[in-house]
Formats: structure tokens, C-alpha cells, sequence
């Protein structure tokens, strides 16, 4: 409506005058402001309806605006809008119990935060107090939040700035695609990036390290599936030398990748899981810290020390209830592991082999990545590392004129959609990706 855009373009003045952006120099900003967002779709400050498949933050894991959640978190407001952390309260010991239950049977315990970043410093807290170790190993190429630790846990551009002695030891991750190990398949991707972790580990001292922490299906940084064995592999080094298995499922988690968690695809039970995002549907700020029995054993005679004070908030908690029971009662993990299978895959695939700036694309339940690259053969990324060529930025500019929200990542689109988008609606999408990718085509020829 026009009363709509215009306090959307209010919303973009006072925006610019006075709100300060994440990541961003400020001044090259130029937000795209939502005025509305229904499902899989949102309406930009124009009033122009977009095929959202960035799911946001690739958190609105159950669409916009589903009625159960809202309902919920009207019905909790109106009962109990919020309570100190200390406190008991229904919808937060309800939220535990059912995430929990979509775990480990040894994982039994959950420490509510605010989202993604504090829910990794508090899982590297937990381990180095259980083991009395310091070190900490994560991946390049990974994200782990914004925060101190969980910054210099990120294996991405953005941790250089900040880098800092955190007790962090980097690794190389298993990543077929751009083999850091001159790896010909996925087995010997696996094998030999696990020598090359098991290797650190040995040299920095497996006596000192607490935790080994990865995302089970790196997200932000690319959406590259582990190669088989891989994190079976890390499972038994960390049980070799009694380190601590951390696995972030802040984007993979909840049912992002076609399962309620990403690495249940691949047969390994971590020590300690973290989520946030897809837990409400990011509704409301939520974020926490799945514990097994032995790491809440250590914290069972003695005090924890950390705590928040909206750990495990209301508002958040009852959006977590509805947002996993409508999960379940939608059937919306089973849809988006079907139509990655029936529907992203192959049409990916085909959009492959049709543009030459297309290398690689991979991906599982709604979460898949488009690599784009210079050449086919020798796989040279279409942007350098920590850089965004213009020619993404005009391919995105042109997939929204279109009516389609991709997301971007240096060389990367990644597809990631709510979890009930519809064959038909992905179907769109894609179509819409498939027109633009001429551009990126356009840009490495001659
Ligand atoms: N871990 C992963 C894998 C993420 O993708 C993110 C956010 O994108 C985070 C942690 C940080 O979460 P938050 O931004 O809620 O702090």
C-alpha cells in the first residue's frame, strides 16, 4: 500500500541518519528496507514481492509470519512477557526438552544465550574448564560469530581485523572442490585432511587442547559438504585424546540441511552442539548450548561461570515450542531434504553445465551453494579471496529486479530458502538465477 512505502521510506531515511550497520563502512550503505514478508516471499521499500532465498540470515527456517509461532509468542507475552534466567519457567524447560530430544540420547542439557556467537564462547568455556586444556582448533573458511572468541574461532576475512590471542590453532578444512591437500576424490580429501588436523594436533600438543569446534556443513563460508569419513574421523581423534567435539549447527542446525541436525547426516555424535537461528525461526533473539552428560557432570557440584540475563527468555522459548512443533507437525525437515533431492539438485546441476561461470555447485536439503569461477578447468574463483567482484553485485541487483533475494558470498550464491517453500516457488528461483548467471557468463568471456 502507499501508506506502506512511505513509512518504508521514512524507515530508509532515519535508517541512514542514524542506525549502524554489521560488517559495513557505513557511508557505502544502501539497505534495502522490507516493509512486509509473508512465507517464503518479502515486499521491498518499492512495495516489489521477492522470493526470499536467503531465508534472512538463513534463519527463517519455517517462512515469515507462520501463524503458530506468532500465536505463541502473542499467548506467552500476554501470560509471561519475560523472567530472570534463575527462575523455572514452562515454555523455557518445555524448549530444553524438545531440543534436546532431537539429539544425542546422552545430550540432555541446554545452556539458553542470545544467539550463535555467545552459544560457541560459552561451548569453548564448558571445554576448556571440563578438560583444564586451553587450546582451541577451528577451520579456514568457517564462521563462528561476531564476538571475541567466537571471531577469532572464524576461519574468514572478517577475523583478520580482529585477531588476537585468544588461544585459537587454526586447520585446513576437507573441501574437494579447492583441495588444500591435491586431493583427486572425496576419500583421499578426507583422509588427508584428517592427517594434516591429526598432524596439528600432535605439534601444538593434544594434552593442551580442549576442543576441536567445526560447523558440520560449513555455512556461510561456502556450504561445502565433509567428504564421507571426514567427521567420523574427527570424532575419533577428539576421542583419542579426550579433546571436546564441538559442533556448530547455528545455520546447518535445525533442519537446514534436511535433517534437524546437519551432522546426523553423517553418523557422529558430538560432546557439545550449538544452534540459534532456525531454533525460532529467529523470531525472537535465541541461541544456546546443547551439553552431554559428562560435560554437565563437571558443572553438577561445580559452579558454572557464565551466565546472561535473558538465558532462555520466554518470548524466545515459546517461539522455539511452536516453531520445532510446526516443524514437526508440517513435515518441514522431510520437505526440505525431498525437494533439494527432487528439485535444487538437479536443476543446479543443470544450470552447471549450461554457464561457463558455474564450477561447482553442492548442497544439501535448502542449503546450497553456486561457486562461481573464471575458468571451469582451473577453477579460478570469479572473485578473489575476501573480495566481491561488481559482477555479483550486479547479478544480484538484476535476480531482485527479476523478483528473487539470493545471498552473496565472495564467488558463492548460496540457495538457502525456508524449509516449506514449495517446488513451484524453487523452481522460480532458480529459473530466475538461471537468467542472470548470463551476466556472470558475460564477464569472464574473452
Ligand atoms: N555460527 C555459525 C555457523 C553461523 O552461521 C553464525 C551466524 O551466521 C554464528 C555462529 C553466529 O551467530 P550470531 O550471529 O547469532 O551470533
Amino acid at each position: 500500500s502507499a501508506a506502506a512505502i512511505e513509512a518504508g521510506r521514512r524507515a530508509y531515511e532515519l535508517d541512514r541518519s542514524h542506525v549502524f550497520h554489521s560488517w559495513s563502512a557505513q557511508e557505502s550503505l544502501t539497505p534495502m528496507t522490507v516493509i512486509d514478508a509473508e512465507g517464503s516471499w518479502i515486499w521491498d521499500g518499492e512495495g516489489n514481492k521477492l522470493l526470499d532465498l536467503t531465508s534472512q540470515l538463513v534463519f527463517t527456517n519455517a517462512g515469515h509470519k507462520h501463524p503458530k509461532i506468532i500465536e505463541a509468542i502473542k499467548a506467552q507475552a500476554e501470560k509471561l512477557c519475560t523472567v530472570a534466567p534463575q527462575h523455572a519457567n514452562d515454555a523455557r524447560s518445555e524448549a530444553a526438552r524438545l531440543i534436546t530430544e532431537l539429539l544425542p540420547d546422552d545430550i540432555n542439557h541446554v545452556f539458553f544465550t542470545n544467539g550463535g556467537a555467545d552459544a560457541n564462547e560459552h561451548a569453548v568455556r564448558m571445554a576448556r574448564l571440563h578438560t583444564g586444556r586451553r587450546k582451541v582448533f577451528s577451520a579456514y573458511r568457517s564462521y563462528h560469530g561476531g564476538t571475541h572468541l567466537a571471531v577469532n574461532l572464524t576461519g574468514d576475512p572478517r577475523r583478520i581485523a580482529s585477531d588476537d590471542d585468544a588461544g585459537v590453532e587454526h586447520f585446513l578444512p576437507a573441501y574437494t572442490y579447492r583441495s588444500y591437500f591435491n586431493a583427486a576424490d572425496e576419500a583421499q580429501e578426507a583422509e588427508r585432511a584428517l592427517n594434516h588436523l591429526r598432524d596439528l594436533v600432535m605439534l601444538e600438543g593434544a594434552g593442551q587442547t580442549a576442543a576441536i569446534i567445526l560447523e558440520a556443513i560449513p555455512g556461510t563460508a561456502g556450504i561445502y559438504l565433509p567428504p564421507p569419513g571426514y567427521l567420523q574421523g574427527v570424532r575419533e581423534l577428539c576421542d583419542e585424546h579426550g579433546i571436546v567435539l564441538i559442533i556448530d549447527e547455528v545455520m546447518s542446525g535445525f533442519g537446514r540441511a534436511g535433517k534437524w541436525f546437519a551432522h546426523q547426516h553423517y553418523g557422529i555424535e558430538p560432546d557439545i552442539v550449538t544452534f540459534a537461528k532456525g531454533v525460532n525461526s529467529g523470531y525472537v533473539p535465541m541461541g544456546g548450548v546443547a551439553m552431554d552428560d559428562a560435560i554437565y557432570a563437571t558443572f553438577a557440584e561445580r559452579a558454572y561461570p557464565g551466565g546472561l540475563t535473558y538465558s532462555g527468555h520466554p518470548l524466545a522459548a515459546a517461539a522455539a515450542v511452536a516453531a520445532i512443533s510446526a516443524m514437526r507437525e508440517e513435515g518441514m525437515v522431510e520437505n526440505a531434504l525431498t525437494l533439494g533431492e527432487e528439485v535444487i539438485g538437479p536443476r543446479l546441476a543443470a544450470l552447471k553445465d549450461r554457464h561457463p561461470s558455474v564450477g561447482d555447485v553442492r548442497g544439501v536439503g535448502m542449503f546450497w551453494a553456486i561457486e562461481l569461477v573464471k575458468d571451469k578447468e582451473t577453477r579460478e574463483p570469479l572473485a578473489s579471496y575476501g573480495q566481491t567482484p561488481a559482477v555479483m553485485s550486479e547479478l544480484v541487483a538484476e535476480a531482485r529486479r527479476r523478483g528473487v533475494l539470493p545471498f552473496m558470498n565472495m564467488n558463492r550464491l548460496h540457495i538457502c530458502p525456508p524449509l516449506n517453500t514449495t517446488a513451484e516457488e524453487l523452481i522460480f528461483g532458480i529459473d530466475v538465477l538461471d537468467a542472470v548467471l548470463d551476466l556472470a557468463d558475460e564477464s569472464i568471456r574473452g
